[in-house]
């Protein structure tokens, strides 16, 4: 699939936990990194490397030290809470590890929640396209189940619906895969991709697999808070 517009402009990006404390860290050391609409990223990288931090960064869900982020064209340094969490509610969507599904809501109620979250309600619009999005990731017959009825990758399925309900122009999925058996995961994997052929969601996922990685566009490696390595996949599938 061709890439589209810019999405993500990140220049120099610094990231220190603890600032002015004894224990201050950097993680983060100068990321600079430019992603298109439409693309499909892996981002891979020794555990501590700092791949969920930039994609926290990324996510809008912690600031950044120093650096310039533009989403969308739009510089996010210096921008308030509110503004932030309208940003990241009309442009991304997360998938993380462990589904975090909420254990009392259906499988329904648990996808429409970022749309309450955002708007207050659930829109008669909203619920259709949640219903329609259960569908797509095969789950017609498990909409009033709860998560603990379902499967861990029907579980993972329902979290990919939720994190695709408000229509993001990019997935965040920092391990998406990472708590499932080889199959399960393979099938996560392969929806993903679907997801982003059908509707042109950009994605970037964290994975340890190598064999999952070279199913991506795209291979970014961070290093020591570094981009080691970013280079197209010629055989993506
Ligand atoms: P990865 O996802 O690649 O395993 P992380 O981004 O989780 O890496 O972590 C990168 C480094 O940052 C690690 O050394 C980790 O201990 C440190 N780190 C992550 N989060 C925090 C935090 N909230 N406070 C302090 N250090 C942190
Ligand atoms: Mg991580």
């Amino acid at each position: 699939m061709q890439a589209g517009e810019p999405l993500i402009e990140l220049a120099q990006v610094r990231k220190r936990y603890n600032v002015g404390q004894p224990s201050e860290v950097e993680v983060l050391h100068g990321v600079s990194l430019a992603l298109r609409t439409r693309e499909f990223a892996a981002l891979i990288g020794p555990s501590g490397s700092g791949k969920s931090t930039l994609l926290n960064v990324l996510g809008l869900l912690e600031p950044m030290t120093s650096g310039s982020y533009r989403l969308q064209g739009r510089e996010v340094a210096g921008l308030a809470d509110d503004a932030l969490t309208r940003m990241r509610q009309r442009t991304l969507g997360f998938v993380f590890q462990f589904h975090h599904l909420l254990p009392a809501f259906s499988a329904l109620e648990n996808v429409t929640l970022p749309v309450l979250a955002a708007e207050g309600r659930v829109p008669a619009q909203q619920l259709t396209r949640a219903r329609e999005l259960l569908a797509a990731v095969g789950l017609s017959a498990a909409m009033d189940k709860r998560p603990a009825q379902l499967s861990g990758g029907m579980q993972q399925r329902v979290a990919i619906a939720r994190a695709l309900v408000l229509q993001p122009a990019l997935v965040l999925a920092d391990e998406p895969t990472g708590n499932l058996d080889t199959a399960t995961s393979d099938e996560v994997f392969t929806l993903l991709r679907r997801i982003h052929h059908e509707r042109g969601t950009s994605f970037i996922v964290v994975t340890h697999d190598p064999r999952l990685a070279a199913r991506c566009d795209r291979v970014i490696e961070l290093v020591d808070g570094q981009v080691a390595r970013d280079e197209a996949v010629p055989t993506a599938a």
